[in-house]
């Protein structure tokens, strides 16, 4: 819509219409063009700035909109970077707007938002689809079946659990990675006295939440292919047999420092990284956290990265 002028700024209403002035009236100091209200306002700025978009929008200062659109959505054979930007754009958009907003809201109705607001509500609205994409009943086809990367503003903690009946030994194994598909963090945990799949599949993900909470991450995608587990933990039951229920109330307790936390089911083949990852402890009778990739991760993760 922006791209036709199709916005009521004060610098196009003054074309057309008689008003007092074209000022940015939340400024007063620049003609209120689209690409002013929008990028180049002080208060505008401040939401591109606290985006993790990494953009800095001084350099469209009196270019047209369609620059800045075009800047997200041509694709450049020479730039690498220029596919991560056209996967960003509904975000940008959804920013965009979430700024529009907020200029109308101060405008109109006297009412400010902070910064902190006018971002949150554009992830909100960005983060639709990731939401409404879980399934209610049970759509298996529609599931992606190779790994993803989460959006913008999230991170994805992927858990898989190891668990040798013979020995009551096994692993818990979790990795987090962020929209780019880079690691964060990832640990594989050996444990001597485990009494199900299921305890170990459980503790992968109380491990995952423990130290979301230590990375202070706001918005986490948990992803396992242990399908009871998840389903319970969608549907808020946090209760368990004496083996995992300590944990099951610590996760439903932990929920509440996160903005959004969201459980979710995939197949194997979405999960292969953290299943080598689990895989480690229960091969070598140790325990081991990263922070960064070790080299042997390094294939899997390219894999990952690059589907
Ligand atoms: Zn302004």
């Amino acid at each position: 819509m922006c791209l036709k002028d199709g916005i009521p700024t004060r610098s196009i209403l003054s074309q057309r219409i008689n008003i007092e002035s074209n000022l940015c009236p939340r400024c007063n100091t620049e003609p209120e063009t689209i690409t002013h209200a929008l990028l180049t306002c002080e208060e505008s700025k401040k939401v591109w700035f606290l985006s993790s978009l990494n953009v800095r929008t001084e350099p469209f200062n009196q270019k047209p909109i369609k620059d800045w659109i075009e800047y997200w959505l041509l694709p450049h054979n020479q730039d690498p970077d220029s596919e991560e930007r056209i996967r960003c754009f509904p975000y940008v958009a959804c920013l965009m707007w979430s700024i529009w907003n907020a200029r109308n809201t101060l405008l109109f109705d006297n009412i400010p938002q902070p910064v902190q607001t006018i971002h949150n509500n554009a992830l909100f609205w960005a983060n639709q689809k990731e939401i409404t994409l879980e399934p209610a009943t049970n759509p298996q086809n529609s599931l992606p079946q190779i790994w993803t990367k989460p959006n913008l503003g999230w991170i994805k903690a992927n858990t898989d659990g190891a668990w040798n009946p013979n020995t009551g030994t096994g692993s818990m194994g979790y990795i987090f990675r962020d929209w780019k598909g880079a690691m964060i963090s990832a640990a594989s945990i050996f444990n001597d006295s485990l009494i199900s799949a299921k305890e170990t599949e459980i503790r992968a993900i109380w491990y995952a939440i423990k130290r979301a909470r230590e990375l202070k991450i706001k918005h986490l995608i948990i992803e396992s292919d242990a399908k009871e587990v998840i389903d319970g933990l969608k549907q808020n039951l946090f209760v368990g047999d004496w083996s995992t229920d300590a944990y099951l109330k610590d996760i439903g307790d932990w929920r509440s420092s996160f903005d959004q936390l969201i459980f979710s089911f995939r197949n194997r083949n979405c999960n292969e990284t953290a299943h080598v990852i689990a895989q480690w402890a229960s091969q070598n009778y140790a325990s081991m956290f990263w922070s960064t990739a070790p080299v042997w991760l390094g294939p899997y993760l390219d894999k990952d990265a690059n589907s």
